[in-house]
């Protein structure tokens, strides 16, 4: 994939700054935190050089405040992110994303037989750690999934 280093580059006045996450996973946190939606500025460089890893991705928001909620969300894709609060291009608030206990609402269950496709309830997924992979566990029909078996977020 190309790398798109200018958006790194370029500062922001106000909003969020999602640094370090992993080389690939920018576009699952797309979709988590369903940015799709916003009308605000967003960059997104993919594949960027990174002084720790070799490679990582990066988000940038414009005039929107991410909720301590979903910097935690995050983490399931991006457990060593860092979410950046940008204010008079300054960084205020620096925090560590860190594994939630569930995450709701926003996953679908990829078990097609699940209450959760045909009841309207929101979905819920219990969050844990095995072997340093995420497994999620919904809580509906209990099963276990990677997060390779997602199959998509509700919109
Ligand atoms: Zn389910």
């Amino acid at each position: 994939m190309l790398a798109i280093e200018t958006l790194s580059v370029a500062a922001i006045e106000k909003g969020t700054v999602i640094d370090h996450i992993p080389a690939g996973s920018a576009l699952s946190i797309f979709d988590l935190l369903q940015l799709r939606k916003f009308s605000h500025c967003i960059s997104i460089g993919l594949n960027l050089p990174s002084q720790k890893k070799g490679r990582k991705d990066l988000i940038k928001i414009e005039n929107h405040f991410l909720q301590p909620k979903e910097v935690h969300d995050i983490a399931i894709f991006a457990p060593q992110a860092t979410i950046n609060i940008i204010l008079n291009f300054e960084v205020i608030t620096k925090m560590t994303a860190t594994l939630p206990d569930a995450v709701e609402k926003i996953l679908i269950c990829p078990n097609q037989h699940c209450i959760t496709h045909v009841e309207p309830v929101f979905t819920i997924f219990f969050v844990e750690e095995f072997k340093r992979k995420v497994q999620l566990s919904c809580k509906y029909c209990e099963r276990e999934f990677t997060l390779d078996e997602l199959v998509g977020y509700s919109s």
